[in-house]
């Protein structure tokens, strides 16, 4: 699998893959109505929304709108793939469980401060 970019760099990277690796067609391209288009240039998302959504409607788009086939997408080496879904992907060793720690810090201040037998 490639290195994963920023949601930015990645929008930047298709956006040159559909440009056929012409940098200024990029700034040239006419479709507004891409959900890209706004991110185009890969930089400056500040004041313009959401940066994944508009990577899960191009996904969706790519997929004749089938969230089932934007989910299970094959073309790993998209750079797009890894924001498909519209959500940043969890970094690889991070914990599954999400929240805090907090019934295991009650549960360890409750057998500190019970009093022990004497
Ligand atoms: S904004 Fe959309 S149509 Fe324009 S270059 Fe990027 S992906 Fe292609
Ligand atoms: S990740 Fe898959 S669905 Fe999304 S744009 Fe790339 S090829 Fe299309």
């Amino acid at each position: 699998m490639p290195k994963r970019l920023t949601p930015l760099r990645s929008i930047r990277a298709f956006c040159l893959w559909c440009c056929l690796g012409n940098y200024r067609e990029i700034g040239l391209c006419p479709a507004e109505e891409c959900s890209l288009h706004p991110f185009r240039s890969g930089k400056g998302s500040r004041g313009k929304g959401s940066i994944l959504k508009p990577v899960r409607a191009k996904c969706l788009d790519c997929s004749g709108y089938s969230i089932v086939s934007a989910r299970d997408c094959w073309a790993e080496e998209c750079s797009l793939w890894p924001y498909r879904m519209g959500k940043r992907p969890k970094k690889e060793g991070a914990p599954k469980r999400k929240g805090s720690n907090k019934g295991i810090e009650a549960m360890r201040k409750a057998r500190l401060s019970a009093k022990v037998p004497s």
